[in-house]
């Protein structure tokens, strides 16, 4: 039985190398913010499932590649079989620092996931955790009944749930958000989020401070709540009442997309390992580090015997 079940979209990434508009080359992977999670714990050595939905179409068969190459079972993913392409997104480096993403994913194969396809997969084998984003309840009415399905089988199956909350202001607005997620909260052992994001798993009225906000979700029955802050690192508020901070580990920054997903492979993994508050940040904040390192969203993942490098002094070569 996997460790980990998670189930998104993934669509087909192209990466252009200037303006859309005026052509060019580009690269080609592909890119889903659980299927990162899944790829960064597979990765790591973790048993981990993958349960979307992909077209009958090229993309979707470089989707199940990729995942299947790096070590991730697809047994439980479904092709859709009403003619719905993969969706596909487009990273535009405009300025060294500013990439534009454009998405086309209205009434993608990854959106229409249904329910029945994730009872299968999860029953087939009930995993310890489910991993699940804010953004596949956004994609569309059927996959978030998907969502809705799999926090039932996870508290039937005793299944620990993992939220990151990753709220997409294309896809839905905040009200919307809002109106699903503080549903689940409750039924979350493990809720990671900007602290920007916290509100949209609270009642209306909620705190300014941090801190407040997530004594706020435990006390609503939540496990833990841990918050990412970007270059500033990362902190966690356990059940037993303690905050718990990580600083960001000091690294070139190339491309900060993929580094929250890179940050809950990690957080899981220490977490599956049964390891304290302090290490799991301390991996969460080393595997966040390698993303933001590397180019593209789960490419440059550590395994766990690479978790090291990062403190080898700059200019190492490991021979
Ligand atoms: P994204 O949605 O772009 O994947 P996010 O907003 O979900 O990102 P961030 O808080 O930006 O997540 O980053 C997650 C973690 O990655 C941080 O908690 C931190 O540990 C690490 N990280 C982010 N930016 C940097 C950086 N510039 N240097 C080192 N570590 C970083």
């Amino acid at each position: 039985a996997p460790e980990v079940l998670t189930f998104g979209e993934t669509m087909l990434a192209l990466r252009g190398s200037g303006p859309l508009r005026l052509g060019g080359s580009m690269e080609v992977s592909v890119a889903g913010a659980e299927s990162n999670v899944a790829i960064g714990l597979a990765r790591l050595g973790h048993a981990v499932r993958w349960a979307g939905a992909v077209g009958e179409d090229e993309a979707g068969e470089l989707v199940l590649r990729t995942l299947r190459a790096e070590g991730v079972d697809v047994s439980g993913a479904s092709r859709d079989d009403g003619g719905a392409p993969t969706g596909l997104m487009i990273a535009e480096p405009r300025l060294p620092e500013v990439t534009r993403v454009h998405y086309h994913r209205a009434g993608s194969a990854g959106s229409r996931l249904k329910a029945c396809s994730l009872e299968r997969a999860f029953t087939a084998a009930p995993p310890k955790v489910l991993h699940l984003t804010g953004i596949t309840p956004a994609l569309s009415r059927s996959a978030r009944s998907a969502c809705t399905l799999a926090l039932r089988l996870a508290a039937e199956h005793s299944a620990l749930v993992c939220l990151d909350v990753n709220f997409r202001s294309r896809l839905w607005s905040s009200e919307e958000a809002a109106e699903v997620l503080r549903g689940w909260a409750p039924s979350v052992d493990v809720l990671i989020a900007s602290d920007d994001e916290l509100p949209l798993c609270l009642p209306a009225e909620t705190p300014a401070d941090p801190a407040l906000r997530a004594k706020e979700l435990l006390a609503l029955g939540v496990g833990e709540v841990v918050v990412k802050l970007g270059a500033a690192g990362a902190t966690a508020y356990t059940d037993d009442g303690r905050t718990v901070h990580a600083p960001a580990r000091a690294v070139r920054a190339v491309d900060t997309v993929g580094a929250g997903d890179a940050f809950v492979a990690g957080y899981l993994s220490a977490f599956l390992d049964g390891s304290t508050a302090e290490a799991r940040l301390d991996r969460a904040v080393t595997t966040g580090a390698f993303a933001v390192a590397s180019r593209g969203d789960w490419e440059g993942a550590p395994t766990r015997a690479e978790l090291g490098l990062l403190s080898a002094p700059a200019g190492t070569v490991v021979r």
